[in-house]
């Protein structure tokens, strides 16, 4: 069976997808260098699986450090998830995002040719759709104005991986555009597991419902949808990281590149997963609403029709699926991965 590197394979989707690779036979070989995560998620992996990965802890920015990596293990395929990712952050800190993400994507494309290695998946953003498209949002659509530095450097990689196959047709290369990846592994021994306050709403919620926060502020209620708060298309991160073992299928039979939007097609509003968290887990979570989020898009969902038709795959999990395992990943691990 082919071997697949994941760069940045230690964090929350990387993990996920670790799992998945694996039960599905692939070997895998992580690169991470930790900035957002550690070693124990990937440990977590092996034991839930009963199988090894090997794990490298490395800046994929050090060319040399990469090339090593790439001669110790024969690669067919790399999965790109290396990245920054707080969208906040990135608007304090442009330039820090720009250096780590690009630099990162542009290490990893030079390493890959040195070595003549062809197939690699790019963790993108439904975020490179920007505020002129219409939703839902389909793969032909043009790339639009993004709304902070995070997502720029999204819209730039797909450029740089658009170009790079251009100049070498045999390479093959997927685009996933992700969607709002949420939840955990169902025996919830691996989860998301933000530094700080965290940014986005489930981990919010689910600190929340453990008692870290004492309550939920919902950004904005007089949005123009149906309950006035924003829809997203929320996508169970095991459906997810079951994408990425059909997007790994595929990189290695085609060439050239091929983008796929990885969501479920329905929106729901912050309103209805509040709703659903409480309703599934039992647990009340005190809310208030208060001022838009700067930036933050009415509505954003998929039209998920490219992926089932071209990988096979479609989001199977539930919302109500999300709210239980996000708890109970949050639940046995109040701490995330941390033991304090
Ligand atoms: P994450 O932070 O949990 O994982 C990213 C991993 O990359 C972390 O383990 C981090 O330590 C590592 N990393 C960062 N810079 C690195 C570098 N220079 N060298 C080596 N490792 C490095 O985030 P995630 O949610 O798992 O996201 C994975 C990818 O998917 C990211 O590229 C992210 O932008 C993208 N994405 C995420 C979402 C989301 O909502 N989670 C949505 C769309 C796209
Ligand atoms: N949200 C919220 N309160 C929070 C965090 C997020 O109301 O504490 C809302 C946010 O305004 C957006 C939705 O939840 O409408 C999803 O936000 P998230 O940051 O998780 O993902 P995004 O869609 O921005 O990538």
């Amino acid at each position: 069976m082919a071997t697949v590197l994941l760069t940045g394979g230690a964090g929350y989707i990387g993990s996920h997808t670790a799992a998945e690779l694996l039960e599905a036979g692939y070997d895998v070989v992580v690169a991470d260098n930790y900035s957002n995560s550690s070693p124990e998620g990937i440990r977590r992996v092996e034991q839930i699986t009963g199988k090894k990965v090997k794990l490298y802890e490395a800046d994929v920015r050090d060319a040399a450090r990469m090339a090593e990596i790439f001669r110790e293990n024969s690669i067919d395929a790399v999965i790109h998830f290396a990245g920054l990712k707080a969208v906040g952050e990135s608007v304090q800190k442009p330039l820090m995002y720009y250096r780590n993400n690009i630099d990162t994507t542009l290490t990893l494309l030079e390493v890959m040719a040195q070595f003549g290695v062809k197939n690699v998946i790019f963790s993108s953003s439904a975020t490179v759709y920007g505020a002129e498209n219409p939703i839902p949002y389909s793969e032909t659509m043009p790339r639009g104005t993004c709304s902070n530095p995070y997502g720029w450097t999204k819209a730039m990689m797909e450029q740089i991986f658009e170009d790079a196959a251009k100049a070498d047709p045999a390479l093959s290369v997927v685009l996933l555009r992700y969607f709002n990846p949420i939840g955990a592994h169902s025996s919830g021994m691996i989860g998301e597991d933000p530094c700080g306050i965290p940014n986005n709403l489930m981990p919010f919620i689910t600190q929340v419902a453990v008692g870290k926060r004492d309550h939920l502020t919902i950004f904005g209620n007089d949005y123009p949808t149906p309950d006035g708060t924003c829809r997203r298309d929320y996508i169970h991160v095991t459906d997810l990281a079951a994408g990425h073992v059909k997007a790994t299928d595929y990189v290695l039979k085609h060439k050239g590149v091929e983008i796929f939007n990885l969501g479920t097609g329905t929106p729901y509003s912050v309103s209805e997963i509040v709703e659903a968290f409480e309703r599934v887990n039992g647990i009340r979570i005190p809310f208030e609403f208060g001022p838009r989020r700067s930036g933050d898009l009415p509505e954003s969902y998929a039209n998920a029709d490219k992926a089932a038709q071209l990988l096979g795959w479609k989001a199977v999990r539930s919302l109500d699926d999300m709210c239980r395992d996000s708890w109970n990943w949050q639940k046995q691990n109040p701490n995330g991965y941390r033991t304090e």
